[in-house]
């Protein structure tokens, strides 16, 4: 029996590439799931490698679904590999408490990241008084905080067509999924990355007056270099409902390390003594606002939990 890989699922089909194939060279074959997924409740993914059989009329069935190494929810996609988290330098306004928040997320899932600093030709060159915005000098220390922590960064363009490369390299033979706000720039990203395909951006939509992202189907787009990127983004709810306390230092990734030398296991790093994460941000070895985020998010993953 042939396999393939699904790169598209659309009301009840799902179109599958065989095995080795090259997705510019042919066409992908129309399957259906066999029946018997329905009944153990289970159905095909987007990103699901398969097993399949060919039927007369040259569509298929989708007889197995191999095992998946990850399982997103929103998008539903499968084998996913690769989360790259687009926050714009400017417009919207560079928030660092939400890039924190999306990174918890990210981290709980133990995806890679890949974080994307888009619109960087809005960056003011010299500090302009009282005009609030962001300057390369400051979004340079954004950047190295970031750096530092370990996270791969890019810093890109869409508009000077800039990072578009860097942005590709990253992502070359990985399975990848979009995540950050509306309106950063993620479809103008993909529409620069990817030769061929017209994403609506929000320019548009707000033209046409309507919303984007409506009804949508999932559907993995190839990238020349190798690797797929989901055409929907993920990680748009962003709340603590799967995480607990004593979870939410570990999606920290500087903390790790010291939280190991913390006097008590499961220390929450607030109040306890002997505590090496309070011991780095006094020192400075940890961003103050790394730590203020964390205590933020504590608190309200524990108001969560007594409203529940
Ligand atoms: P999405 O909602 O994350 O997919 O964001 P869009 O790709 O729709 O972009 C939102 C708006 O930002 C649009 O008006 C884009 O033209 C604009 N935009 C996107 N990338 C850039 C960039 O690199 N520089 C500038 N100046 N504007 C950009
Ligand atoms: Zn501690």
């Amino acid at each position: 029996m042939p396999q393939g890989f699904i790169v598209k699922a659309l009301s009840g089909y799902y179109y599958v590439l065989p095995e080795g194939a090259n997705i510019r060279e042919i066409d992908t074959i129309t399957c259906r799931a066999r029946g018997v997924f329905k009944k153990k409740n289970i159905s095909p993914l987007v990103g699901d490698q398969v097993m399949y059989e060919l039927t007369e009329n040259g569509e298929g069935t989708v007889t197995e679904i191999l095992p998946r190494t990850s399982e997103l929810i929103r998008p539903p996609i499968s084998n996913v590999n690769l989360v790259v988290l687009v926050f714009a330098v400017t417009e919207p306004v560079l928030n660092l408490q939400l890039l924190d928040k999306f990174l918890v997320h990210i981290e709980s899932t133990g995806l890679d990241v890949l974080l994307c600093f888009t619109k960087h030709d809005l960056l003011a060159e010299n500090e302009e008084a009282g005009s609030g915005q962001l300057t390369v000098a400051e979004f340079d220390q954004i950047r190295k905080l970031y750096e530092e922590i370990g996270y791969a960064i890019v810093t890109t363009s869409s508009k000077m067509h800039n990072g578009i490369g860097a942005v590709q390299d990253a992502l070359k033979d990985r399975l990848s999924v979009f995540a950050g706000q509306s309106g950063v720039g993620k479809s103008s990203l993909l529409n620069e990355m990817i030769r061929g395909i017209d994403l609506e951006t929000n320019a548009i939509s707000q033209r046409l007056g309507r919303g984007k992202h409506t009804t949508r189907h999932v559907e993995l787009l190839p990238l020349e270099s190798g690797g797929y990127v989901a055409d929907t983004p993920g990680f748009s709810q962003l709340d603590f409902m799967e995480l607990e306390a004593e979870q939410l230092g570990s999606c920290f990734k500087e903390f790790v390390p010291l939280a190991e030398e913390c006097r008590f296991r499961g220390c929450l790093h607030q109040h306890e003594p002997n505590c090496k994460v309070r011991e780095a941000v006094e020192e400075g070895r940890v961003a103050a606002s790394r730590y203020d985020h964390y205590l933020l998010f504590l608190t309200e993953m524990k108001e969560r939990k007594r409203r529940y």
